[in-house]
């Protein structure tokens, strides 16, 4: 069992901590928490906690609450630490885990010089085998990657041209957003083409984003120039072939994000989560080369399997396929129509 610490707990650290208890090859030493708020409470009751300071430990106390100690012995009882803290953080924290001597998953958040390889299971799962630092890339490159590596793959790409409708800020943020405004990025390509290039090599990519009024998930329109004359039907059955990714329908009532998330609510998804990528059927347009299709994407939770793996990969303990496919069991995600 390998034994993995999660630095930071907040959307992403405490649904990977999460993910990790569901595998049967690895388990949370413990999870650090900055502030001893209602999800420490509640993380009390699962996890131990750890404390960036010995000065938090008294401040823990006195809420009621038994911190173990602080993130420097937590990391000792560790042999990988999943780093969620808030972006700019990770860099901040590598120093300690390199005179620890102990990996560290980062995420998309932080610069990708951060890491020795920025990763995607599907996109470039062999890039973190055996490294020591290893960047889960964003919600939205993740995303980006699921799909396009699958065509790449499959079929070959000259190009990808994407705009991204970004979600604001997340469902538990009432300092971020919503904003009462649409916000483009003014940078061009968005820094999302250079962060896909990380996993999916040198295919030119021009991306756009624009920021709008949601939190539920962030919705991509993309299009892309295939190496050969392509066909909307296989292009369906290539992506429902791959359980990360689920082909749907506005046919039956999901035509918004809203509609996913309660799908992803009504089939019984812990916290409502929508790991796989969600494609429209009915936005799947190939003419000649060229391929339209939309996508959403549930930002909270995408890149969870991915941290996984990851974690797999760095410790080379399987490969490819079978850490995505024991991921995919532990998790529930099946993928198919929906
Ligand atoms: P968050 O703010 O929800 O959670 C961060 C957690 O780290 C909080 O619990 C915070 O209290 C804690 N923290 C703050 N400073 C710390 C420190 N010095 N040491 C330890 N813990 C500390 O952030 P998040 O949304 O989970 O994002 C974490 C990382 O994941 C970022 O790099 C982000 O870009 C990336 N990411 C976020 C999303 C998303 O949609 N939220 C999606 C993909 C990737």
């Amino acid at each position: 069992m390998i034994r993995v610490a999660v630095n930071g707990y907040g959307t992403i650290g405490r649904r990977v901590a999460d993910a990790i208890m569901q595998q049967d090859d690895m388990f949370v030493v413990g999870i650090a928490k900055t502030s001893p708020d209602y999800i420490a409470r509640l993380a009390s009751k699962k996890y131990r906690i750890f404390v960036p300071d010995r000065k938090n430990l008294k401040e823990f106390e006195e809420k009621g609450l038994a911190a173990e100690g602080t993130i420097d012995n937590m990391i000792d009882e560790a042999e990988i630490v999943v780093d969620a803290t808030p972006e700019g953080i990770g860099e901040k924290n590598i120093e300690s885990y390199r005179k620890k001597g102990i990996k560290a998953v980062f995420q998309g958040g932080e610069d990708a010089a951060i890491a020795q390889a920025s990763f995607n299971a599907y996109a470039n799962f062999d890039s973190a085998l055996g490294k020591d630092y290893v960047r889960v890339v964003s919600c939205n490159t993740t995303g980006l990657a699921r799909t396009t590596s699958v065509l790449r793959d499959a079929i070959g790409i000259s190009r990808i041209y994407a705009t991204l409708v970004r979600r604001a800020t997340d469902q538990n943020d009432s300092k971020k957003g919503p904003i009462n405004a649409v916000e483009p990025s003014l940078s061009f390509p968005s820094h999302h083409g250079p962060d896909l290039q990380t996993v999916l090599g040198k295919i030119p990519v021009d991306t756009v984003a624009v920021k709008v009024p949601t939190t539920l998930m962030h919705v991509h329109v993309i299009n892309v120039e295939m190496k050969k004359e392509v066909d909307s039907r296989k292009i369906l059955d290539l992506f429902a072939a791959k359980r990360r990714i689920f082909v749907t329908s506005g046919k039956d009532g999901k035509s918004s994000t809203a509609q996913l998330m309660d799908y992803a609510r009504e089939i019984g998804r812990a916290r409502g989560d929508l790991y796989e990528i969600a494609v429209w059927e009915e936005s799947v347009k190939a003419s000649g080369n060229r391929l339209n299709y939309v996508q959403a994407v549930h930002q909270e939770s995408d890149v969870v399997p991915e941290n996984v793996d990851a974690i797999r990969a760095m410790l080379e303990l399987s490969d490819r396929e079978d850490s995505i496919a024991r991921t995919d069991r532990f998790l529930g995600i099946k993928g198919g129509m929906h």
